[in-house]
């Protein structure tokens, strides 16, 4: 098969717009951004090896591909509408391109997003999406803007992703120690693993009222630590206070749950801040539909920006508890 034919495999899913002027087939495509809008643009790359198992469902990668990058546009809240899509195969695989797109496209279709453009190449396998939103001038959420009194917010459950690479791994080498539970929990956490929702909807709405947002990917404490940098300030977290799902309260024990959840990657939901106005005296009016097909996802309250630097986990009594690692780095650690 030939580089053509695998790119007309891709390009019979790209899905259209009304704000596409030239799509996919020129040397470059030509989008109109709405007047007032400002273009948002972010890129994400997926290698073998780093980001997803060897054997991971093509699929899965597809979805997971786009939603990273989509998340990432949520963070800014951002509306998707265009991605670019390079693709590195080790051999023109007509199987994986196929079943690439069935998950790459059932995001971008939910999500409203058409494929433009892109490359096809031969390598070592790597797929790099590049995701294009609009945003009002002016309105786009940054990580820069929390300030002292302003309440911590973070959207859905934390540590079902890493609970499940764990799992994977652990079962890879022998061993699941430390897990509990049945498989209908464990399911729901692969799941989770394996088709992140990114918040776009929540994103969204959370312009005007957040005075800082990011989304988690490479764990709670190590992308708050990028709001506290950006904004100069610090970050007091209740570790009571973390969102876990049913499933990883029924797959792990506290001790390793509250890890997952503090310093797991791969959560890929929003966390941000609101000052008083908008989180007093009860939760936000935000949340309530979030997601792509307005997928549900609550928002919970964990914790407060404080004068200083830094992020700090504090338990019931005001100690700080402290983990070997805050998140994901890479350069300094293997593969995972
Ligand atoms: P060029 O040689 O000018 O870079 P290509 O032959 O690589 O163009 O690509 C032809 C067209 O197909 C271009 O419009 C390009 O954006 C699109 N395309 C190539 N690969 C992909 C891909 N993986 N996903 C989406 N579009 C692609
Ligand atoms: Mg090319």
């Amino acid at each position: 098969m030939a580089e053509f034919d695998l790119i007309a495999r891709l390009t019979a899913r790209a899905g259209a717009r009304g704000d596409v002027a030239l799509g996919i087939g020129d040397d470059a495509a030509l989008l109109e951004v709405p007047a007032g809008e400002q273009l948002v643009a972010c890129c994400d790359a997926l290698n073998e090896g780093v980001h997803f198992l060897p054997g991971t469902d093509p699929a899965d990668i597809g979805w997971k591909a786009l939603a990273v990058n989509l998340s990432d546009l949520a963070a800014m809240g951002a509306r998707p509408a265009w991605a670019l899509l390079s693709l590195t195969l080790p051999r023109a695989d007509a199987g994986f391109v196929d079943a690439f797109m069935r998950g790459f496209s059932a995001l971008a279709d939910a999500a409203g997003v058409a494929l433009v453009g892109g490359d096809t190449t031969s390598g070592p396998l790597s797929i790099c999406v590049t995701a294009l939103g609009c945003v009002p001038r002016g309105q786009a959420l940054t990580r820069a803007g929390a300030r002292p009194g302003d309440a911590v917010f973070v959207s859905g459950t934390l540590g079902d992703a890493s609970a499940a690479l764990e799992h994977l791994l652990a079962a890879g080498s022998g061993g699941t120690a430390g897990s509990r539970g049945d498989d209908g929990c464990l399911a729901i956490l692969l799941e989770r693993m394996r088709r992140p929702t990114p918040r776009i909807a929540l994103g969204q709405a959370l312009r005007g009222r957040a005075s800082a947002a990011i989304d988690v990917s490479d764990g709670l404490l190590a992308d708050l630590a990028h709001i506290a940098r950006a904004s100069g300030v610090g970050i007091e977290l209740d570790a009571d206070a973390l969102p876990a799902s049913e499933a990883l309260l029924a797959r792990c024990d506290p001790a390793a749950r509250l890890r997952l959840q503090a310093t797991g990657g791969d959560d890929y939901e929003l966390a941000f801040t609101l000052p008083a106005l908008h989180s007093a005296p009860s939760p936000p009016p935000v949340g309530e539909r979030a997601g792509v097909r307005g997928a549900f996802a609550a928002v919970t309250r964990i914790g407060r920006v404080v004068p200083g630097e830094g992020v700090r986990l504090l338990d019931v009594s005001g100690a700080e508890i402290e983990f070997a690692r805050g998140g994901w780095e890479h350069f300094t650690q293997g593969a995972r």
